[in-house]
């Protein structure tokens, strides 16, 4: 039975796939960047609109910030997954950049491109759509889903945080979260994240004199470009040890499961590199060291450093400022406020306490159990979708919100439809017209109870 109705429901899917991507289309057409703060309201009713149907109850739940749209769709079964996405998109600078418009969603090759195609407007859509299918051409859900789709992922998720505390308690009852993010690999194998880095982002700025001066004046007047850069030095080493006291304390060993998990994800080094245009990855790492890295270790960046004068030709100047941005990917258990307390401390004992530190909000690491039903459940669903094994990450190398599900005891995991050239958060994002529909055919697998039956 239950399998007759996933067949039903992928015949549905590709007889609608092309209303399907003309629906995404029109999604991506709404220029909802949140750092604008501009037609999000709008988008989160178009969601709303989408989520309804596809059969869901909807509400438009009201926050300090932008609203989040909830959509509830009851299963044949008492197992309920939450899908975690986002209807604001990345500001789509620099416009220059894009062979056309960003908002103007447009196919070419194959690809459908736009800002928030693979971020995560794409991800969201296939999500509705497989919901969608089942209830039109499957007989039901046979599981119950709950849509949580908020407006504010691209600037931190500052307000999210108020929607899961105050319905905690159901959502806790919840059998698992789909992360809002996944694409295919180099090779086009599906993927798998099963958790987020934390971090730690702060500005640092030294002063000197009330003004910048001739720099001459150099043999009397402390330079702060010198102090910022020496405070700097004492962070990491030329080895890539980060030296804060303290800074690996909490950092959790990866574990037998996580070991055999790095095991099974390929050696992209080589290729890696060579996109970059180097000669080889830091510390020249390859293989099972450079996943184990990549993965399972923190880092410290200087994302950027401003200081005196740095146009065109010489200018002889001392300046007065000095300021460096610097982020630390964190790892579980590190902690981004416990980080900023120990780079404070640690730039007090190394005599910088001159040295003006400011925090910008931080977020959490997660991990979710590569054990957990979940990831055999998704495993099961992509095996039947997909003529190939996902390789399955331990976790995403970037940050998100999801503490505030693990939080709740729930296990996490993340796909989507982007591929490795899916260019996110850079002009000519895309995502493969394939992609979209097979994606959308996972969905409803997942949805499907054989996959929960293993
Ligand atoms: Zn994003």
């Amino acid at each position: 039975m239950a399998e007759s109705g996933l067949v039903a429901v992928l015949d549905y899917i590709r007889a609608n796939h092309e209303r399907f991507v003309s629906e995404l289309s029109d999604l991506c057409a709404m220029e909802s960047v949140s750092a604008w703060g501009r037609s999000l309201e709008q988008t989160a009713e178009a969601v709303g609109q989408s989520l309804e149907r596809a059969g869901a109850k909807v509400s438009i739940v009201k926050t300090s910030g932008q609203p989040i749209v909830v959509g509830k769709a009851e299963g044949g079964s008492d197992r309920t997954i939450v899908f975690y996405d986002h209807y604001d998109v990345q500001p789509p600078d620099p416009l220059e950049q894009w062979t056309a418009p960003p908002f103007e969603p447009a196919v070419r090759d194959g690809c459908l491109f736009a800002r928030g195609t693979a971020d995560n407007k794409g991800n969201l859509m296939a999500r509705v759509q497989a919901v969608e299918a089942w209830n039109r051409a499957g007989g039901g859900l046979p599981i119950s889903v709950v849509f949580i789709v908020e407006g504010e992922e691209e600037t931190g998720s500052p307000h999210l945080e108020e929607f899961t505390r105050e319905n905690a308690a159901w959502l806790g009852r919840a059998d698992g979260v789909i992360w809002e993010a996944g694409y295919r690999d180099v090779t086009g194998r599906p993927t798998v994240s099963l958790g987020v880095k934390g971090i730690c982002y702060l500005e640092l700025t030294a002063r000197g004199a009330s003004s910048d001066l001739h720099s001459s004046m150099a043999t009397l007047v402390p330079n702060p470009a010198w102090r910022l850069t020496w405070a700097l030095a004492t962070i990491k080493d030329k080895d890539e040890r980060i030296l804060v006291e303290g800074f690996y304390d909490a950092v959790r060993d990866p574990t037998r499961e996580d070991l055999a998990l790095l095991e099974t994800i390929p050696d992209n080094s080589a290729e890696t590199a060579s996109r970059l245009g180097l000669e080889g990855l830091l510390l020249r790492l390859t293989g099972h060291q450079a996943n184990l890295r990549n993965f399972f270790q923190p880092t410290a960046t200087i994302c950027g450093l401003l200081s005196g004068y740095t146009g065109k030709g010489e200018k002889t100047v001392l300046p007065s400022t000095a300021m460096a941005k610097v982020d630390f990917r964190l790892v579980a258990d590190q902690d981004p406020a416990d980080i900023e307390s120990k780079v404070r401390a640690h730039l007090a004992r190394q005599g910088f306490d001159d040295i003006e530190v400011r925090a910008f909000a931080g977020e959490r690491p997660a991990r979710t159990d590569p054990k957990s039903p979940l990831v055999g459940v998704i495993r099961r669903a992509m095996s039947r979708v997909y003529e190939q094994e996902p390789v399955v990450y331990p976790t995403m190398t970037g940050s998100g919100p999801m503490p505030l599900f693990t939080d709740l005891g729930l296990p996490v995991a993340g796909f989507g439809v982007g591929h490795a050239g899916s260019r996110v958060h850079a002009p000519d994002e895309n995502i493969s017209l394939e992609d979209y529909r097979l994606g959308t055919e996972l969905v409803a697998a997942l949805l499907d109870g054989d996959s929960w039956a293993g």
